[in-house]
């Protein structure tokens, strides 16, 4: 061993290696201290309903994507992305963050959600990266094939899924939900991640990873989010059962489990009146998170450096919630 310390001891430093890790270890700027309780806005919101899907544009307060705070230092250079609800909160934050940390990136949304999908794919143009904006319902099994064929021949292949899209409908009551609407739920956070993963599998390497976003609902459910929290349970499921199947192809596959964030879902019928003016207040924290504030996970799943973390879920739920 002392024979080792004294070689490497001996050993100089390439200055091209010893300027890239200055580079690495010593932020430019240090960043300030902010306490977590106050750093967003916090309860009571005004209450607000948007038509379904919604657009985070037209939010009061507007969500915090990161749009002008995430910052990256090249996690993902050269990786290429695809994520289901792209448009705004999560996927939109994790799209951001991916393509600041050197990621090309396709994201799917819903039609109606072009607005929201423009500022994006802007967002990650000005990255110098490629931006795929793919629109299409995904309770379309053929739609969900050709969504992924259409990321891998505009990305030039495929090795970070991330199943975000979700639906989310508040019922007081069982009573209240049709058949219809259950089945929405269903197809769009069930079916959905099982085609659009089946149809991504034949392009993923060893090394590519796949990413669910579920929910604190997996494990603790809401009296009025009896279809919604199900389907959570289920990505959960999904996320350690595939990571299991996958671990001798080399494919990682991890979930999110967010608290309450204050996204597009919840104004366009996640939740109630009621529950959106006192959103999040009920957490430790006192307050919802903001979509940026789960970046960075997203970015830690897919990053190579993560490589033992398969069959996991992270949660970010300030202070409350089980991931
Ligand atoms: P969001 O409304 O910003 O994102 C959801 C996205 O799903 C939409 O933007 C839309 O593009 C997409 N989508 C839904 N149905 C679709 C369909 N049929 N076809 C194509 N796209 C469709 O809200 P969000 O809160 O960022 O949701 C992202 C994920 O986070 C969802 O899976 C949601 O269940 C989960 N989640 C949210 C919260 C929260 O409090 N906001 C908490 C836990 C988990
Ligand atoms: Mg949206």
């Amino acid at each position: 061993m002392g024979g080792l310390g004294a070689s490497l001891a001996s050993v100089t430093i390439p200055s091209a290696l010893r300027a890239q890790s200055t580079m690495t270890t010593a932020p430019q700027n240090p960043i300030a201290l902010q306490d977590p309780q106050t750093k967003y806005p916090a309860p009571p919101f005004k209450g607000q309903t948007q038509p379904w899907p919604g657009l985070a544009s037209k939010m009061d307060p507007v969500p915090d994507h990161g749009e002008k705070s995430y910052r990256g230092s090249g996690r993902l250079a050269g990786r290429k992305a695809l994520i289901t609800g792209g448009d705004s909160g999560m996927g939109r934050a994790a799209a951001i963050a991916y393509a600041r940390e050197g990621a090309d990136v396709a994201i799917n949304y819903f039609p109606t959600e072009e607005p929201d999908a423009r500022q994006v794919i802007a967002l990650i143009q000005a990255e110098g990266r490629i931006a795929l904006a793919l629109p299409g319902d995904l309770r379309d099994e053929a739609f969900c094939q050709k969504l992924v064929e259409d990321a891998v021949k505009g990305l030039g292949g495929l090795d970070i899924v991330v199943s975000n899209a979700g639906r989310q409908q508040a019922h007081e009551s069982l009573l209240d939900i049709s058949t219809e609407q259950f089945d929405w739920t269903m197809k769009t956070n069930i079916y959905a991640p099982f085609w659009i993963i089946k149809a991504a599998l034949p392009h993923l390497k060893p090394g590519s990873v796949i990413i669910g976003t579920t929910s604190e609902q997996a494990t603790d459910p809401s009296a009025d989010l009896y279809d919604y929290a199900q389907t959570k349970a289920a990505t959960t499921n999904y996320v350690r059962s595939l990571a299991k199947q996958l671990a001798p192809k080399g494919i990682r596959v991890n979930g999110v489990a967010p608290g309450p964030i204050w996204t597009a879902l919840q104004v366009s019928g996640g939740a109630s009146q009621d529950k959106l003016k006192k959103f999040g207040g009920q957490t430790p924290l006192g307050r919802p998170g903001q979509p940026v504030e789960l970046a960075s996970i997203y970015v830690q799943l897919a990053a190579e450096d993560a490589s033992y973390a398969t069959g996991q879920i992270y949660g970010s739920a300030g202070g409350a919630g089980m991931p």
